[in-house]
């Protein structure tokens, strides 16, 4: 049974690891900003609050993400394991997701920290062209990470729960990497 949390800065490479290890593994990969976006796309209430918050690089209260969360990993298919992709973002809602497992009888979750420097994600983000990858914004994300996400890497060590990776290599690299420490 495999349940991951992926943790590291925007343009580490989270999103498009945590997709494909998920496949290979066949249990969902849970991405917090892709279920944000699609509620943007299709203007749910949800959306509509969190629209205003991702366009700037501010974090989506924390209520909103964490029901969407809860609600995600109470559904079926995620008994089998998950991928959890953006969450959590902060020690607060680390605490909510330690509840929430605990509640759920999950509580063996491992940590994987994908590292990269800054000139690295910069790049990579500004590469990628998504709405929200504007200079700016992008800023802003990398501050919030810095001063909201980052602690979450001792949060989860100081627990035994994390394992880290070098971002900065190739995709195969990361890849290999990745199953090697989840098959160990
Ligand atoms: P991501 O796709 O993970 O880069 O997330 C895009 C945006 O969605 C972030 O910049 C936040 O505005 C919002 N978001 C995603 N996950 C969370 C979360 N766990 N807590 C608060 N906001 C989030």
């Amino acid at each position: 049974m495999t349940r991951l949390i992926f943790l590291g800065p925007p343009g580490a490479g989270k999103g498009t690891q945590a997709k494909t290890l998920a496949e290979f593994l066949q249990i969902p990969h849970i991405s917090t900003g892709d279920i944000l976006r699609q509620a943007i796309q299709d203007q749910t209430n949800l959306g509509m609050q969190a629209q205003g918050f991702m366009d700037q690089g501010e974090l989506v209260p924390d209520k909103l993400v964490e029901d969407m969360v809860e609600e995600r990993l109470k559904q079926p298919d995620a008994k089998t394991g998950w991928i959890l992709d953006g969450f959590p973002r902060k020690v607060t809602q680390a605490e909510f997701l330690a509840e929430l497992l605990k509640s759920l009888g999950e509580g063996d979750e491992k940590v994987v920290n994908l590292d990269a420097p800054d000139e690295t994600v910069i790049t990579r983000l500004l590469g990628r062209g998504r709405k929200d990858d504007t200079e700016e914004v992008i800023r802003r994300r990398l501050e919030v990470y810095r001063d909201e996400t980052a602690p979450l890497i001792n949060y989860y060590s100081d627990r035994q729960k994390l394992l880290t990776i070098n971002g900065n290599q190739s995709q195969e690299e990361v890849s290999t990497a990745l199953k090697n420490i989840i098959a160990a």
